[in-house]
This record gives C-alpha cells, structure tokens and sequence, in this order.
C-alpha cells in the first residue's frame, strides 16, 4: 500500500470506470495501479465478470489524463473495448491506492487473451548471463507468452491453466505478488527452478543427452528433421538453406509443392532473406508474430524448393523464447523451414507421447517440453494487401480475439464449411471466430473440430441453442449443425459476403463480389465468381462468370490441364483441341486424354458447370503452360500472379475485351473469347508475364464493369470483396484501386480471412441476424 497525498487547493471529484475488453490476464490491473500513482489518485481497482473495474478519486483535471491513458498507454496484451465512466459520490479510501482480489459475478464477459510472441524485455533477461532466466525457454511476463493455448477453463488463474503442475519457487512468487513487477500476476510465470523443462529425444523417442537447445541447432545444421514442440503445437523444423533437407521432409510429408514458411530470429535476419515493406517489418514485430506472406529476395540463399516457382514467402520471427534460443545458437541455420507437426490431412499434434507415436518416421529427432499444450493453435497467415493486415489463416495471436458485432445479433454457433474450416460462436453481440481448423475431411479433424466447440463453449460458458452451417447438405460442419433444433443454413458465398460485412459493420444491401473455388449454389451447377445483391435476410444473384464445363467433375480442380481444354474447347471449339492449334504447353499431354477431354465435352458427359474463379485461374495457367497438374490449392492462380509480377504496365496493353451478355436476369462475365487471343499471343512470342497481366487486368476490368452497371441499376455502391481468389494482391488491389476511383466504397476481409476460413462469421452474422 502506497500513501499518496493530496494538495487541498484543487476541485477533488471521484470516479467509477468500467474497462471491458480484454483486461484480465493482460497486466492491467499493474498497470492502473502504476498509473494511479504516477498520477498521485488514490482508490481501488479490481477484476470482475464485466472486466476491470477502476474506483479513482483525484483533482478533476488529473482525472481527465488518467482516463486518457487508460486507452493510450494499455499494456501490449490488452484490447480494450469500451470505457464507461461516471460520477461516483466518494471513494472508499482517500489516502491510498490499491489492488482489490478478484470477485466472482455471474456469467463472465471477460475475454480470454490470445497468445502473444516473446517480448523485448524478456528476450533481454534470456540473453543476459547475470539474470536467473538466462537461456530460460519458458520464460514470459504479462506483457508476452502463452495463453489461449493453455487455458482450461476461465478465470484465468494459474490453477486453471496447464501451468497448475509447477508450483512457483520462492523467487517466482515473490514477483507473482508484486504489483510493480513485471511478473505481477502473470500466470505462466516460471524460471529454471520451477518451470518446464526440455528434453532432447532420438527419432524413436529415447532420451539422449547434451542440451536440447544445442544439441538440435547442430542436428538442424547437419540436415536432420526436428520435431519440435512450441506454443500451440509440434512443428517440423530443417535448414531453409539445405535444398537436400527440404526436399526429405517434403518427400517424408507426401507435400511436393505446397509453400514452406520460414523462422527467422529477428527482422534484420528477415530483411537478408525478404524485401520487407514498413508495414510488413511492423506485422512481423507486432505482439501477434504472424507468418506474413512477402517479397522474397532473388539469390536470398533460401532453398529453392520452400516456394517452387514462387516469388512470395510466408517468414515469421521466432515468437516463443525457446524458438528464439534455438535461433540465437551458434550452430543454428540462419532460417528454419517450419511446418506443422502432423501427416496430411491429420490436426497438428501437441501431446508429447502423440506426436513421438505419429511423427515417428517424419522426424529424426524430438525437441519436447513438458508444459502440456491444451488448446492447439496453428501459426497465423497474413498478407497486406490494399495497405490493410488481411488474415489468410486466423490462429496463434488473434484467437479468440473476438470481432465485436456492431448489429444486433442472436448468440449462435456458426459451423463454417469444410475447407479451412473454422467455426464461430456468438456470445453477446460479440464473434469469436475460432482458430483455423483445418480440411474437415477425416476423423481426427472432426475431433478437433468438436474439442474446440466444446472447449470454447465451456471458456465461454456459453451453449447456444441457434446454429447456422452451409447449404451443402454433405459436410460433416453441417451435419454437426442440424443437431440443434434451430439451424439455419447459409449459402456459402452469401456467407463469404456476410463475413465482411460483420467485420465492417454493415447491414446492407451491398455488392457483394465473391471469387472462389467451389461453392453449392442448389441449381446443379457449382458457383464461384458471383455478384450477389446481399443483406442480412438474403442474396439476388445479379451477375456471374461464365459457366465453364468441369470436365471429370472434382478432378478438373486437381488438373488444371482438364480446364485449359475445357476453355480452348468453348472458345474455340473441337479444332481449338487440335494439335496444330493447341498451345505448347498442353501439347505436352498424352494424345489419348485430350481426346478424352475432347469427347467428354463435346458429349456433355461428366462436365458439370461452373462459375468458378478459381477453375478459370487454372484454365488460364494451364493455356501458358504454367501449371498442368496442382500439387496443392491455388498452385496455378499463385504462378499466374507470380507471372504477371514480372510484367510491366505498358507489356500489358492492349487490353482482352469485356464481353458481357444477359441470361434469365443475370449478367454473364463471358471467358470463352479469351481462347482466341490467348493462343493467338502465345504464338506470336508476347512474353508469359505480359499475358498473366493482361488476363488479371481484364478480370479486375470485367468486374468493375458489371459493378458500374449494377449502380446505375439499382443504386448499389457499397462493394464487398470475398473469397479465396481474392488472396491474389494483384487482382484485389486493382479492383480496389479502380472501384473506389469510380466512387464506390470498398471493403474486405482484414481479421476474418476472405477464404473459407472466414465464412462461419458471415454464417454467424445472417444466421444470427434479429433484425425484422
Ligand atoms: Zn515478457
Ligand atoms: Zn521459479
């Protein structure tokens, strides 16, 4: 207890301020009490079920700062939503401040902090020879380290989290009780004495000696795959300058192609290997550490095989302290390739006895821990694009961060779909769109996906009785769904537009344009490049792209050759697929299956329709000859953007034509007449990336056309961007620039990702909408 006093001279008012948001668990009450005194206030703060709650007497001017740096001065971990100030009529004590202990209330509204990545003056205590924590990997404080992932249930006090199994040291206590210590309250908080430990393991799980850190960073330089066990799960680790070692843990993952992401230890080591943009260097510092998707260096030194073909790469800084040690080895390769620990298509492990029994034959050794991971969180993906932080995969550092709703809205579970799944619950006008899931196609994934409801629901403490899920009936995210009485299903790409619109605050109608792969449209025929005129209650499709036929159905996703054909044969017909006509590139196939492809679509046999972007994209790749079998989603769309990367503006003039035309109401964004030309360019030696531009301008050009249109019809200027295509920067950053020139007002995705990993909050949003 500090006595304060107080000069008599001054207007002396009292305060009561409620501080919701994320404030438990975050260092705030230190922090007001710091405040308080450097202010010379007195009075009393305290946690409860509303968040912190700030009984503040003073001079009414001081009052007025404090107030103000409540906001402006907050801990890094804290969120802040809303301050409620009023007139108190005195103050309980008018000659000191102090920390009340928590009281309990009904049904807490707090929120759960997320995950937050090692801070500086942590990192500065590990690196320091005369600090206790020196070398220490499970260090933290209340301003960084783990939380979501090992929260069992709320309050969120020590005994609730995994942390419960190492009771603190006399050292380690002493902090935990000291309101000006860093470590006041932080519940994680251990040092060597008490703390977890590592253990380094042989390939078979067998204990081997030396110390881990060390001992891993040379096996890492040797070229071995280590399995290491982080924050929110095992990644498996090899040498990104080892083109030898990445091409085994490829081999051993059956994931040829698929991008790898980068750790590095800190942003100097990233600018050697990326070309960071000031925003990018601040995402990668920011208290969330996400993997952000960048420029990567020519000769950077990388292994060419961690992004074949591609002129991005996904590179984090090491965000854990033990992550950080490894990295600040001697031995240690300067980037380490990092992918989650699991096979394909299987949840990331975290358990210790787990992952040796499934990583077993993945990796050659095992660097483990024994604080136990209770909630499993991937790494999160984020890209600038059009100068705002847009998620491309939601997890570590912004789950369970929720998205407050700014419209009424029902609390209801929001299933997602079956890609990237992620599901979402809304609990007072609040989303919590969970952690990525992943692909909900096998049993383990569905176990995850369950675990997780079931776990936030119980964090929450909440159970709703509304559910909203996706209108294909054969997801597993939707057959989940039906088991509540009152669910409602949601078109998938209104639930793509729906996810945006939560996030912005709007209540429609709007434009909504989406780009994807593959949604259930209901007609038969399978949608993915639509214009919806969308509110909360409903859709008009206004306009579409062509349809195209998929020949062979869902392998036409997987070959994006079957597409090329299938857009030479609509452009051109039976004689676009003959040899002397067909591009170089898809001359290269087996004469028997492109007569196949020939007489399935000149037949209509197996080649449902679709208006699918993303199978346009691949159409189009395939056309160039740059990508005829995907080795993972997206492939060819990310070598097309990659193509046209390379070009300049004045290659890639002159424009395609925009050919629109009116079906049943709807306007058809016509693609087949792309054939002629594209074949015709090729031919005539224009280079590759001047034609991948050209293709991306008249997309962006036909787009914004049938936007103009649509305004002069019906008014509609509010345009909503979704879907997985619009991942390609080019694309969505040309269409922003041109949309907002013509007046409108643009908006997309930022903290829910415009991919599938985003739709259980636009699920959330219409299915949970109140409004009449
Ligand atoms: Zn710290
Ligand atoms: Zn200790």
């Amino acid at each position: 207890m500090i006595v304060v006093s107080q000069s008599a001279s001054q207007t002396l008012r009292a305060l009561r301020i409620s501080v919701h948001g994320i404030v438990q668990g975050v260092g705030f009450r230190p922090f007001v009490y710091r405040l308080a005194l450097r202010h010379g206030l007195t009075g009393t703060v305290a946690n409860n079920s509303d968040g912190v709650a700030i009984h503040i007497g003073g001079p009414a001017e001081t009052l007025d700062r404090f107030v103000a740096a409540l906001r402006a001065e907050a801990p890094p971990m804290a969120r802040i939503g809303r301050i409620e100030t009023r007139r108190a009529a005195r103050l309980p004590d008018e000659t000191s401040f102090r920390i009340l202990p928590s009281r309990s209330g009904a049904r807490p509204s707090t929120q759960i902090a997320p995950d937050i990545a090692l801070c500086a003056d942590c990192q500065g205590e590990i690196l320091d020879p005369t600090n206790r924590r020196f070398r220490y990997p499970f260090t933290n404080c209340t301003n960084c380290g783990p939380r979501f992932s090992i929260v069992e249930r709320i309050p969120y006090d020590r005994p609730n989290t995994s942390m419960r199994h190492f009771p603190m040291c006399g050292d380690c206590s002493r902090e935990y009780h000291d309101p000006l210590d860093r470590r006041f309250h932080a519940q994680p908080n251990a040092c060597p004495v008490c703390g977890p430990r590592l253990s380094w393991r042989d390939g078979e799980g067998q204990p081997l000696p030396g110390d881990g850190l060390e001992q891993a960073a040379l096996a890492l330089a040797a070229g071995a795959i280590v399995a290491i066990k982080g924050l929110g799960g095992f990644h498996l680790a090899v040498d990104g300058g080892s083109h030898a070692a990445v091409a085994t843990l490829r081999r051993r993952k059956l994931r040829p192609a698929k991008p790898l992401a980068i750790m590095v230890r800190d942003l100097a080591t990233a600018r050697q290997y990326c070309r960071l943009t000031d925003q990018e260097a601040a995402l990668l510092t920011s208290a969330e550490h996400p993997i952000v998707l960048t420029a990567l260096r020519e000769q950077s030194g990388l292994a060419e095989n961690i992004a074949p073909g591609l002129d991005r790469i996904g590179v984090m800084l090491a965000y854990t302290p033990l992550h950080f040690l490894l990295l600040s080895q001697p031995a240690a390769p300067k980037a380490l390739v990092m992918t989650s620990g699991n096979h394909r298509d299987e949840p990331i492990c975290t358990g210790n006895d787990e992952a040796l029994q499934r990583l077993r034959g993945l990796a050659d050794f095992f660097l483990l821990h024994d604080r136990e991971i209770v909630t499993r969180v991937d790494d999160s993906v984020a890209r600038i694009m059009d100068g705002r932080i847009r998620l491309l995969r939601r997890a570590r550092g912004y789950s369970p961060v929720p998205v407050p709703l700014r419209r009424p809205t029902a609390d209801i579970l929001a299933c997602g779909g079956e890609m990237k799944n992620a599901f979402c619950i809304v609990r007072d006008h609040e989303a919590y769109l969970s952690q990525h899931i992943g692909e909900l196609t096998g049993a383990a994934q569905f176990d995850f996906f369950r675990e997780s409801i079931d776990h936030l629901q119980a964090v929450l403490e909440v159970a709703p009785t509304r559910a909203a899920c996706d209108r294909h009936p054969d997801y597993l995210s939707s057959r989940y769904a039906h088991r509540l009485a009152d669910c409602r299903e949601v078109q998938h790409h209104h639930a793509h537009i729906g996810a945006v619109m939560a996030e912005h605050g709007l209540a429609g109608p709007v434009a909504g344009l989406v780009l994807d792969g593959a949604g259930y449209g209901g007609d038969g025929t399978v949608f993915g490049g639509e214009i919806y005129r969308a509110d909360r209650h409903g859709f008009v499709r206004l306009a579409r792209l062509a349809h195209l036929p998929l020949p062979g159905g869902d392998r036409a996703a997987e070959q994006p050759w079957r597409m090329g054909l299938a857009l030479l044969y609509c452009g051109l017909g039976p004689d676009g697929l003959a040899e002397p006509a067909l591009p170089a590139g898809l001359r290269t196939l087996a004469r028997a299956s492109r007569e196949m492809i020939g007489q399935m679509l000149a037949k209509g046999v197996n080649c449902p329709l679709t208006s699918s972007c993303g199978r346009l994209f691949d159409a189009v790749a395939a056309i160039l000859g740059l990508c005829l079998e995907s080795g993972y989603e997206g492939q060819a769309a990310m070598l097309l953007e990659r193509q046209a990367h390379l070009a300049t503006d004045r290659e890639a003039a002159p424009l395609y034509p925009v050919a629109l035309a009116e079906e049943k109401g709807v306007t058809v964004i016509g693609s087949a007449h792309l054939a002629g030309p594209l074949c015709r360019d090729l031919l005539a030696g224009v280079p590759l990336p001047a034609l991948a531009r050209r293709f991306h301008l008249w997309l962006a050009a036909s787009l914004a056309t049938v936007l103009e249109r649509i305004r002069r019809q019906t008014g509609l200027d509010q345009v909503v961007l979704a879907g997985g295509c619009m991942q390609n920067q080019l694309l969505y950053e040309t269409l922003a620039v041109r949309l907002r020139q013509a007046g409108f007002a643009v908006h997309g995705g930022e903290m829910a990702p415009m991919n599938d990993g985003g739709i259980a909050l636009g699920q959330a949003y219409i299915g949970g909408c109140t409004c009449v």
